[in-house]
């Protein structure tokens, strides 16, 4: 470190340069080493890396590449994109290929299922989930996929938008109607107290008259 930051100081007094440019331009040049093989290999990468996601048997289907090989691909709830859980026991204790069933469920939606496959355990329908995404891929089909399933995203979106822009309107309207009922009921009580004021003195008036004829009756 210290030959480095030597050799930055000589570069300045020898070229006449501020050592500050020096060591600005000798940082950009270290990141552009570091940065290079990660850009060139993004840049090498196929184009259908970005192939990610797609929807099949009613859930959502996420995974990667590694070394040109699908991993890490599962199924996701498509309502709030949670993790599902596969339920295949039943294709243990039976033979009967329309018997075996693998369910999938979500935990965070009340345990309800989200879709089913008929004819197999979760090996199953993993193998014929990837068999899709390499027909898909082979085929250039996956890109209308992704077009897809953008706009399928962006509607949602806006639609979550616009539940959260109602509720937010709704929301104002109560707490303008609460606000009105409450100045209402206030008016009310004034009102109210209003007519009770009077009474009062007419109660008391009338006590004293009654005080006053007995004075005057001399009782
Ligand atoms: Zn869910």
């Amino acid at each position: 470190m210290e030959k480095m930051i030597d050799l930055l100081t000589r570069i300045s007094v020898l070229y006449n340069i501020p050592q500050w440019a020096v060591n600005l331009g000798a940082l950009a040049i270290f990141i552009f080493l570091i940065a290079t093989p990660f850009i060139a290999k993004k840049l090498m990468e196929p184009k259908y890396y970005k192939f990610r996601e797609m929807v099949m048997f009613n859930v959502l289907w996420k995974w990667k590449y590694r070394k040109d090989e699908i991993s890490l691909l599962w199924c996701y709830c498509p309502t709030c994109q949670g993790m599902l859980m596969c339920d295949d026991e039943n294709c243990r204790s039976t033979e009967d290929l329309q018997n075996k069933n693998t369910f999938f469920i979500c935990n965070d939606c009340g345990g309800n299922e989200q879709g089913r496959v008929i004819g197999g355990d979760r090996r199953y329908v993993l193998s014929l989930v990837k068999r899709e995404i390499w027909r898909q891929i082979r085929s250039l089909e996956y890109i209308e996929t992704m077009k897809k399933s953008k706009e399928l995203k962006d509607t949602l979106l806006a639609a979550e938008k616009l539940v959260e822009e109602v509720t937010k309107e709704v929301s104002m309207d109560e707490v303008v109607a609460q606000e009105t009922l409450s100045e209402n009921s206030k008016e009310e009580q004034n009102e109210e107290a209003s007519l009770v004021v009077p009474e009062q003195k007419n109660e008391s008036e009338i006590a004293e008259s009654i005080e006053s004829k007995e004075v005057k009756n001399g009782i």
